[in-house]
């Protein structure tokens, strides 16, 4: 399921829905543009939504949900314990995963501390593919650290390496020769969010479960994006061509202890928890889930959301529901790139990343080009992503910056929200700003929190470089928005 084929040749993504609920969209002019930009610190996060026509920041939460899952939450049934929907949830999930216990989350980073919590002690060593943002926090919170084994391949920009986000296997076999007794669980994380949500193949899942159980080591999946991943075992991995993606997600969880995942992005709605085959497991995670979430058949989720996961779930196992979001995201990652724009490749799950650092050479690392761009953007075309670079990083201890390994914007996808024609505008702007990316300069901080500075910093332009957007703007495109 590649994609449907066109007669004319033309190498376009189809949608396979159709929309019947809409929400309005509206796109301010330039002018306010400019000045909504100002107001927000030149941070993308502290946007107001009535200024932003495509909403690229993330795809959590924010997944269009289906009329199946919208019927589901009618019939949801809402009692604090013992509730129906909580065993329809846990019965998907047995079906799909083969997993007979289950501890639900408010989200999925409440299933971390969970897990971290039982798991880390000072001192404890997590291996895995690459981190994620609120993984890491709540293991360094413990006195843990994150080893990160992800292939050479992974961090690198340009490529046609088809799963970035395979482990290292011989590095982690060293790792675990040398530090076993300081290893309480490897974390496999699919869909791999922070280098662009790159895939591990199925073999290298099996494999890298298989060195951690001959260590005696348990394996954690984080399942939040798994369902792009599946798309990518099934179309780029030969040993998979034939198997089914209930087969694949079987052959998956067969070798996890404990899978755990954000409902924000697995199954389309709101909401997460923990799913593992064993009974000891789950009675040493249990206590946790009433004192941080809420009693054991909710953990603060609404049963309207759980209903909703439980349909989306299984819709997750539909290669023509999951191939949306990537062939969308390679259909813009493609066309970018054909037009000389720097972007991470091959294409992954999530979103559209561009290379601020190649985009914009004259912005020195110091003065942030992907905020800068970021911004640029926004002014451009009334289009939302999110910075990943040295914005997103902390300050060293001693006061100065740490500069990111990568300089991106990420443009993501939110499944089934946008069409191909909101897709092609996207696109466009992004190469009017390519070819005027002499305009766009640097960024510095007005107002830096110490901590999570990238949700809640202020910055201005070091120039006036937003006006010279805007009368560029004005001249090629007269009075149009
Ligand atoms: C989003 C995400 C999380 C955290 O989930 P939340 O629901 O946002 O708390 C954890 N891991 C990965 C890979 C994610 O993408």
């Amino acid at each position: 399921m590649s994609g449907i084929r066109f007669y004319s040749g033309k190498d376009i993504p189809l949608e396979l829905h159709k929309v019947r609920i809409v929400q309005k969209l509206d796109l301010v002019p330039v002018e306010r543009r400019r000045e909504a930009m100002l107001e927000a610190g030149c941070n993308t996060f502290l946007l107001k939504n009535k200024d932003i026509f495509l909403d690229m920041l993330t795809d959590s939460g924010v997944n269009a949900m289906s009329d199946r899952q919208l019927a589901s939450m009618m019939v949801a049934d809402d009692s604090y314990a013992g509730s129906s929907t909580f065993t329809r949830l846990t019965d998907k999930l047995y079906e799909i995963f083969g997993t007979e216990y289950f501890l639900p989350a408010h989200q999925g980073r409440a299933a971390e501390n969970i897990i971290a919590m039982t798991f880390v002690r000072p001192g404890s060593i997590i291996p895995m593919n690459y981190h994620f943002t609120t993984t890491k926090a709540h293991i360094t919170r413990l006195g843990g650290s994150v080893a990160e084994l992800v292939v050479d391949e992974g961090t690198k920009i340009v490529s046609d390496y088809p799963f970035k986000g395979n482990f290292d296997l011989e590095k982690l076999e060293r790792l675990l020769d040398e530090k076993s007794d300081r290893i309480p669980f490897i974390r496999i994380e699919a869909g791999t969010n922070l280098i662009g949500g790159q895939p591990l193949s199925l073999e290298n899942i099996e494999m890298t479960a298989d060195i951690a159980h001959s260590h005696g080591i348990l394996t954690v999946l984080d399942a939040s994006l798994l369902q792009d991943n599946l798309y990518f075992i099934k179309e780029r991995e030969d040993c998979a061509k034939d198997l089914s993606l209930r087969e694949i997600t079987k052959r998956i969880s067969d070798k996890m202890d404990i899978i755990y995942f954000s409902g924000r992005k697995l199954g389309f709605a709101r909401g997460g928890g923990i799913a593992m085959h064993d009974k000891a497991l789950y009675m040493r995670m249990r206590e946790l889930v009433p004192m941080f979430e809420g009693f054991l058949t909710y953990g603060g989720m609404s049963v309207r959301e759980m209903e909703a996961m439980t349909v989306g779930l299984d819709e997750t196992m539909d290669m023509s529901v999951i191939s949306q979001g990537p062939l969308f995201i390679k259909y813009m990652t493609d066309e970018l790139a054909r037009k000389g724009v720097p972007v991470v490749t091959p294409p992954g799950g999530l979103g559209c990343h561009l290379d601020a650092s190649c985009f914009l050479p004259h912005v020195r690392q110091e003065e942030y080009p992907a905020g800068a761009l970021a911004a640029a953007l926004y002014v451009a075309g009334g289009v939302r992503g999110m910075e990943r670079g040295t914005i997103s990083e902390q300050r060293e201890e001693d006061g100065s910056e740490h500069l990111a390994a990568v300089e991106l914007l990420r443009l993501a996808m939110p499944r089934r929200v946008f069409t191909l024609s909101q897709v092609e505008y996207a696109i466009d702007r992004i190469v009017w700003l390519y070819e005027h990316r002499d305009l766009v300069g640097g960024l510095r901080f007005v107002e830096e929190p110490e901590s999570l500075r990238f949700f809640f910093g202020r910055l201005e332009p070091v120039t006036p470089w937003l006006d010279d957007i805007v009368k560029a703007f004005r001249r090629d495109f007269g009075d149009s928005l």
